[in-house]
């Protein structure tokens, strides 16, 4: 477990990240360093951080305000403007240490700050270790309208230092912990089974389980990187998943559940459509159930809530001409895009997920 290589950049994990972008800082004649964090990096992974760093250069650290509504082009407006007044060049590095937030915004402001500038990603949370610090997607969200402005460019390199999860809230473990369980489902049931005995999510024995599933993130990725076919199996889980996000985001009176908690229940109303649609077996399917309800508990969606749910899908990206299409499982590793789904079955699915 050392590095991925990609098409274009490594990904350093553990062991001998520091020693990698220490060597990298030496070669490369960068003009200065820009480190973007937000609060909580700031405080729980900038020490950390800089105490491994070896380099002469000035180092400026640039702070923004956490959490998604921040992912704005307002927010990097604040960014440019920054490294102007520090007076950032085109030689200059830009590091993005935190979360999907902060690699998304950051990767997006360096690729387009004087048409491009070299960055790093510095993944702090599982979810951005695991997902959104590999692909190269960077971007951030107009008004409430996720991701619509960004770029696909790939930084320098990733660097995965999974001590940084030691401060990382619970309920922020499991929503990187969805994405995991996903890459088993569409990906490999090898890796699926080394979740069925995992009982909680704060494991110590979880940078096995990271390692891999970067490596499947990474090779979908490569195999189609401009999301014809094989990338888009990686929205398992979201078109549910997305719309119970939403509805719980946007009902102050409802307690919300992060994305990767909202993706599992996703999931689980997926593999139920696929024991219908695919031929998915439905003992696997009742045992999926089971080992994501040890992993996340049961959120229940309340029979209320339900039909404005099903009525959000009619906003997924996915849909064409009214109707709503669905990412399903034919088998553990095998998953088919671009499966109609009625409403009659999305129904009886919450009934399913309900009992
Ligand atoms: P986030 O960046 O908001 O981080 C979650 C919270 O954890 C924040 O409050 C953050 O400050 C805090 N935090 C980060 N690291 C910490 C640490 N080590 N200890 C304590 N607290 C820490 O959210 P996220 O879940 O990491 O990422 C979600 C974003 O990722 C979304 O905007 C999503 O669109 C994006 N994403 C992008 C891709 C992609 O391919 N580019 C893929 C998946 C998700
Ligand atoms: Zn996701």
């Amino acid at each position: 477990m050392n590095s991925i290589t990609t098409s274009n950049y490594l990904i350093h994990f553990n062991t001998t990240c520091y020693q990698e972008i220490n060597t990298h800082l030496k070669a490369v004649n960068y003009s200065k360093i820009f480190v973007l964090v937000d609060q909580n990096t700031h405080e729980y992974c900038l020490p950390q951080f800089l105490s491994n760093l070896e380099t002469d250069l000035n180092i400026e650290i640039i702070e923004i305000e956490a959490g998604e509504v921040n992912k704005s082009i307002e927010t990097c407006s604040g960014v440019w403007n920054a490294l102007s007044e520090l007076e950032a060049d085109r030689k200059s590095l830009m590091i993005n240490l935190g979360g999907g937030v902060i690699t998304d915004l950051g990767g997006f402001v360096a690729s387009t700050f004087k048409r491009g500038i070299s960055f790093i990603q510095v993944p702090t949370t599982l979810l951005a270790m695991v997902d959104a610090s590999i692909g190269g997607k960077t971007g951030v969200d107009l008004g409430h309208l996720k991701n619509q402005i960004g770029v696909i460019n790939t930084s320098e390199m990733v660097l995965v230092d999974t001590s940084f999860l030691k401060t990382l809230p619970e309920n922020q473990m499991r929503s990187g912990l969805a994405e995991m369980l996903k890459h088993g489902l569409i990906y490999s049931q090898d890796y699926w089974n080394k979740f069925t005995t995992l009982e909680k999510s704060h494991t110590d024995d979880l940078d096995e389980l990271i390692y891999e599933s970067i490596e499947i993130k990474n090779s979908i990725v490569e195999k189609d990187p401009h999301e014809n076919n094989l990338r888009k199996t990686l929205n398992y889980g979201h078109t549910l998943g997305h719309a119970i996000e939403s509805y719980y985001l946007s009902n102050p009176s409802k307690t919300p559940l992060l994305h990767g908690e909202a993706i599992a229940i996703g999931m689980i109303l997926a593999t139920y459509i696929s024991t219908k649609l695919t031929g998915f077996s439905k003992d696997e399917c009742n045992k999926i159930k089971d080992t994501i309800l040890t992993i996340f508990g049961q959120p229940k969606i309340s029979e209320e809530d339900i039909i404005p749910i099903i009525d959000l899908l009619k906003f997924d990206k996915k849909n064409e001409h009214g109707k709503i299409y669905f990412v399903l499982l034919e088998a553990y590793g095998n998953s088919k895009i671009n499966c109609q789904v009625e409403n009659n079955l999305i129904l009886e699915a919450f009934k399913y997920y309900n009992s």
